[in-house]
């Protein structure tokens, strides 16, 4: 969230769902969403018995909430899907065609016409072009909708944009991102994977992925095994990037006021996203800061050869005024992916950070890094 008036109103719409929902609107409210919407999963689970895979969970728990999901692919379906549902039966669905437009994941409406055997809700899915590899999440996004409403919508008709997001969108999607990996389907999965791996890797997040969330998208799995894994790990994004003061004197030369030196872009830290293990030692990949030259990173970015790994310092990551961010050593796991480097980055647990010292033994202290079984 950019600035305090956004996360004023993200607030706002917590204690909302919280007290829509009857849970207490105090103190970490967008953890206890998060807890209320994963018990409630587990008790459907309890008693009609566990799925065979997350996607399966997925149908189930939307039948279970009266939802019919319909995926379009191409304007064909739209056709089918109308031609099954008349407009003249289901007016709300003659908006269909102009609101499921490219800006546009999902559609979820309230049904005003149906048959005794057709379902209360139906959402429709955006499975054209780049919203595809997102139906997955799309799917669960709009099932949330219902169990933070309280099983019946608020609204007739409400749809789901890919970006500028509601506060309550931001905080529907949040829920989604933990329930898409309900724990007691993924956390068995992946940590028998991670066992028998020894560390998490691009391999194990793979078959994971195949085995329990087959229709999530390889950047979902992947976020959902770093946040799941015990030991410190981060994943980091690298590409070519602009230092923010160049960016500007391109804004000038572009406006026509220098052209003498021209900046090249270099390799920078385009995202980082710890898991809770990594945040807490204090260890930060700045957005933005230059990789290495030396860092695997780089080979990946530079080699002939798209796929590195190996161990480097933590020391030879500095922060542009100098310093280094930590003191330890890292095991990377680096992959080429189009313009961009995907890396796996393993901290080992006497791993320090140069801003707070203090970082290692708050770790400890979380139980975090005290028995780090990756060795390297
Ligand atoms: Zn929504």
């Amino acid at each position: 969230m950019r600035d305090a008036s956004e996360r004023l109103a993200y607030q706002r719409e917590l204690i909302a769902a919280a007290k829509r929902l009857g849970l207490p609107a105090r103190g970490d409210i967008e953890r206890s969403l998060i807890r209320h919407a994963t018990e409630t999963i587990r008790a459907w689970i309890a008693a009609h018995g566990k799925p065979k895979n997350l996607s399966d969970l997925l149908d189930k728990i939307a039948t279970s909430f009266s939802v019919e999901i319909v995926e379009i692919h191409s304007d064909g379906d739209i056709a089918a899907l109308l031609k099954r549902i008349p407009p003249t039966r289901e007016p709300v669905l003659a908006r269909l065609a102009a609101e499921l437009d490219d800006a546009t994941d999902a559609v979820i409406l309230q049904r005003q016409n149906r048959a005794d055997w057709e379902m209360p809700y139906l959402a429709v899915i955006n499975c054209r072009g780049w919203h595809r590899s997102r139906r997955y999440f799309s799917k669960w996004h709009e099932v949330i909708h219902l169990l933070l409403d309280g099983r019946q919508l608020r609204f007739a008709f409400r749809k789901r944009a890919a970006k500028r997001k509601h506060p309550e969108e931001v905080l529907v999607d949040k829920i989604a991102g933990e329930l898409a990996f309900h724990p007691d389907l993924f956390g068995p999965v992946f940590h028998a994977e991670l066992e028998a791996a020894g560390r998490l890797t691009f391999d194990v997040v793979e078959r994971v992925r195949a085995e329990i969330a087959p229709d999530a998208s390889r950047e979902s799995a992947l976020y959902a095994c770093v946040r799941h894994c015990p030991v410190p790990v981060f994943f980091l994004k690298a590409r070519l990037l602009y230092k923010n003061s160049e960016k500007r004197q391109l804004d000038d030369l572009l406006s026509g006021l220098d052209d003498v030196h021209l900046p090249q872009p270099k390799l920078r830290v385009l995202s980082s996203s710890p898991n809770d293990a990594a945040a807490q030692l204090g260890i930060r990949f700045h957005e933005n800061m230059q990789v290495p030259e030396s860092s695997l990173v780089s080979q990946a970015f530079n080699g002939s050869e798209d796929r590195v790994e190996g161990q480097e310092p933590l020391e030879i990551w500095q922060t542009s005024s100098g310093g280094p961010i930590g003191h330890g050593r890292l095991y990377l796991e680096a992959r080429r992916r189009g313009d961009e480097v995907w890396c796996l980055v393993h901290v080992n647990s006497e791993a320090t950070s140069t801003r707070t010292l203090t970082g290692r033994n708050l770790g400890r202290q979380a139980g975090a890094g005290t028995d780090n079984p990756i060795r390297f």
